[in-house]
């Protein structure tokens, strides 16, 4: 399939249309980017790579991190991280409280907020240095030592993360988290302010196209069946109460962040990272998705 082609002509239209939404500005760092930003990167299963616009500015990943985080703590927990979180779309905001205390503490899944705050915890009791060793295990997944945390978003996330500390707070109520609060907090805002370009994040997740192993070296990162369960949840839950709009124009797993990043793939083909700043009402990427939508129905290609 002749995606350079594609990608091209979409990301013409795309570009021309009106670029609707809002920044997301409560985190100040990001309050600041420039909304003309658009940039796609497709990496495939067998190396046809290609990108298009921005791909090659790094912006903040945000919720995207929560896969890569996920990830991890599942590689070193295994089947019992579903003790401590549900899979099970929550279809509230990402940093909705509220089914919280119905549910005792247990995040209904791990790519919302408290879901995300949850597998800081784990991480944090199961790694000595959390915030060197998550870098180094992102770094090898994208084959890219230079990739980095943002110390200024984490901070200006930080000044205003009532929401997270009043999340992080509850659910210590209930027992769910085993780690100071302080402590966990400062780690899921790092794991938030990673940076990448589009080509970064489609080479990072490749392996979840790959039926989990890394491309370069065929090492496993999760089992087939590890890799499923991640993709499934990425199907049903990667873009908080819009997951259920993600399948239905796009048909593909995916997770979005705030930082306007979306990053889909497409089980033995490729994976797409699409990157404009301005969020729809569901913050969520509004050209990213408009991009995705058209992908997916000019190539034909999609899950369904
Ligand atoms: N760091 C952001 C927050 O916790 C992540 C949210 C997102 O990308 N949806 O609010």
């Amino acid at each position: 399939m002749n995606f350079k082609e594609i990608i091209e002509e979409i990301y013409q239209k795309i570009k021309s249309i009106e670029n609707k939404g809002e920044l997301a500005s409560y985190i100040s760092e990001l309050a600041s980017v420039d909304v003309e930003n658009f940039g796609i990167h497709i990496s495939t299963i067998d190396q046809n790579n290609f990108g298009i616009g921005n791909w090659n500015d790094k912006f903040s990943i945000q919720s995207i991190a929560k896969v890569l985080s996920l990830v991890l703590a599942y590689r070193m927990v295994g089947e019992k991280i579903w003790e401590r979180l549900g899979v099970e779309p929550s279809g509230t905001p990402f940093n909705s409280l509220v089914q919280l205390e119905v549910d005792n503490g247990i995040p209904r899944n791990p790519f919302i907020n408290s879901g995300a705050i949850v597998i800081s915890d784990i991480l944090l009791s199961n790694l000595e240095n959390p915030k060197e060793e998550f870098l180094t295990f992102v770094r090898s997944l994208s084959n890219n030592s230079e990739l980095n945390y943002s110390n200024k978003v984490a901070a200006s996330e930080k000044a205003i993360g009532f929401r997270n500390i009043a999340l992080c707070n509850f659910i210590k109520s209930f027992g769910n988290i085993k780690n100071e609060p302080a402590d966990v907090l400062d780690f899921y805002f790092d794991l938030c302010s990673l940076e990448m370009n589009c080509k970064e994040l489609s080479d990072s997740f490749l392996f979840l196209a790959n039926n989990g192993c890394r491309i370069v070296d065929n090492i496993t990162i999760l089992t087939k069946s590890q890799t499923k369960r991640i993709n499934a949840l990425m199907q049903t839950c990667g873009f908080y109460d819009e997951s259920g709009e993600f399948a239905f124009k796009v048909g593909l797993p995916g997770k979005s962040g705030v930082g306007g990043g979306i990053i889909a793939l497409h089980p033995n083909q490729y994976t797409i990272a699409v990157w404009s700043p301005k969020l729809n009402k569901k913050g969520n990427s509004y050209k990213g998705m408009r991009f995705l939508e058209e992908f997916t129905t000019k190539s034909e290609l999609s899950i369904f």
